[in-house]
């Protein structure tokens, strides 16, 4: 059978529902959400079905279907348990000339009803012509995950602007081309990320100066997360999957810059100890210049961008000239190393604060409160804590912490490289020795660290516990620590 996706208008059309069952009640809810006047004939109601009926949203007639109950109906759904009086609902209406959806059986009826993903005013539907509705679901699943909530929002924009836009632009082509730069541009993000007046103003702005559309480039400050591309947001995904250009850190993993559009241009900015591959300050201006010929830039980096990741630094100098940008969070270190190596950041019992502290040395010296670190009761998380390890592991037993405080380190976290290995504020520094333990690494101290034996779930290719999956041949693009 063939069929014709059509979307068709059901305000204050009466739409007859037979059958009050599961699928009987799926139906009608979509009908009422479209506006439909619908009754429900069905001799037994549900708990659903009445309290719709007593609140006045659709019409109860607890009875038997008859023929004559077609008459005057615009759409009838046939969802009872009874096969042959589903079909012969089908073929009464359909001898009518009305619209027919048959539960469980698309070639009875006439009519099916998809599934939808719904970004009012703007709505997808998806059929598998009957074949399959878990596969329309599956489908339907992905689209809701990778479409942005607010395309409603995005599309009610272009609504309020339609006519303004038409009057500017006088050609089909020319009008084509600028709803293409604002729906792929600035204006469309800022929707997306709630900025909804700034997204109008600079709407009404681009109109009047139509030569703007080419003009502003954005950047996106992402965070990638510690490096299972799994763990990256949708948000970030998009954002890969558009953007022109790309600066990428070092700790960006080789799978997740995979994930970039293909014909993105590449640069890697990452900042090395010994070798500074670009400085901040060049980074900084690159980002303003590439954005300034128009490009969508991404700047992705490992990890969260405000936890230990100059995130802040960078969009200053965004704010100073002017160019649209926006931030998106990633799953930081400490969160992803700790869900990876089984351990919980907090626990009742054993720690009920955790702090993120950086473990770079500067001059030789970590120069951190070690008072406040060295306490019970508290997870320390150490960042870029590798080489100054030792001395973060003296500092805390001469301020007080005991010597057996538990302690892990976890190298190249959440990655199928990732090793954990386990000691106190005593051994650590050995085991980083004899392991010849190679950055990224992340440092956990205290007692929630005994918990890793328990909860620990997940397996590398490079456990050291011994169990094998499978490698990528170099997973940072660049490791240091
Ligand atoms: N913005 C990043 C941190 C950048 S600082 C974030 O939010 O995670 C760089 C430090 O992060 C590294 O030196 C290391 O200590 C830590 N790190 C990042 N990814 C890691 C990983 N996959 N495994 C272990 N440590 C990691």
């Amino acid at each position: 059978m063939g069929h014709l996706p059509l979307f068709i208008d059901v305000q204050n059309k009466p739409c007859l529902v037979v059958g009050a069952g599961s699928i009987a009640t799926r139906k009608l809810s979509m009908l009422v959400e479209s506006g439909a006047k619908v009754t429900v004939l069905a001799p037994n109601s549900t708990e659903k079905v009445s309290k719709m009926s007593n609140e006045g949203k659709i019409e109860y007639l607890q009875r038997i279907f008859k023929d004559e109950d077609i008459k005057g109906q615009f759409l009838i759904v046939a969802a009872t348990d009874d096969t042959n009086l589903n079909i012969h609902i089908a073929d009464i209406a359909k001898n009518n000339g009305i619209f027919v959806n048959v539960a469980n059986d698309s070639s009875a009826g006439n009519t099916l009803l998809p599934s939808v993903v719904d970004r009012a005013p703007m709505k997808i539907a998806i059929s598998t012509g009957g074949a399959s509705p878990v596969l329309a679901r599956l489908v339907r699943n992905k689209l809701e995950s990778f479409i942005p909530s607010a395309y409603g929002n995005l599309a009610h924009l272009i609504k309020d602007f339609r006519e303004i836009v038409k009057e500017k632009f006088s050609s089909v082509d020319q009008r084509r081309k600028f709803w293409e730069s604002v729906l792929q541009g600035p204006v469309a993000e800022m929707i997306f990320s709630g900025q909804e007046e700034a997204a109008r103003k600079l709407l009404r702005e681009k109109i009047k100066d139509s030569k703007l559309q080419d003009g502003v480039g954005e950047v996106y400050l992402v965070g990638a997360g510690p490096g299972d591309p799994d763990l990256l947001s949708f948000r970030a995904l998009r954002l890969m999957q558009q953007a022109d250009v790309v600066v990428y850190d070092r700790l960006v993993s080789e799978p997740i810059l995979k994930l970039v559009r293909l014909d993105a241009e590449r640069i890697y900015a990452g900042k090395e100890r010994a070798e500074h591959a670009l400085p901040q300050d060049s980074i900084n201006s690159l980002l303003i210049n590439l954005a300034k010929k128009g490009n969508r830039v991404l700047r992705l980096k490992g990890g969260d961008p405000f936890i230990f990741g100059r995130g802040g630094e960078e969009i200053e100098t965004l704010i100073d000239e002017n160019i649209p940008f926006q931030i998106v969070p990633g799953i930081t270190a400490a969160s992803g190393c700790a869900s990876y190596a089984g351990i919980p950041l907090t626990h009742r019992d054993f720690a009920q604060a955790c702090i993120f502290a950086t473990g770079h040395l500067k001059d030789g010296t970590v120069k951190l409160n070690w008072k406040m670190l060295a306490n019970e009761k508290q997870t320390l998380v150490f960042y870029m804590g590798l080489i100054g390890c030792q001395t973060i592991c003296e500092k805390l037993i001469q301020y007080g912490l005991s010597s057996a405080t538990p302690a892990a380190i976890i190298v190249q976290g959440t990655t199928s490289n990732q090793k954990v290995y386990l000691g106190d504020l005593a051994t650590l520094p050995g085991i980083v020795a004899d392991n010849n333990v190679q950055p990224p690494t992340l440092i956990i101290i205290g007692e929630v660290v005994k918990l890793h034996k328990k909860l620990r779930w997940f397996h590398s290719e490079s456990n050291n516990e011994g169990v094998s999956v499978k490698t990528y041949a170099s997973f940072f693009t660049k490791k240091i620590d």
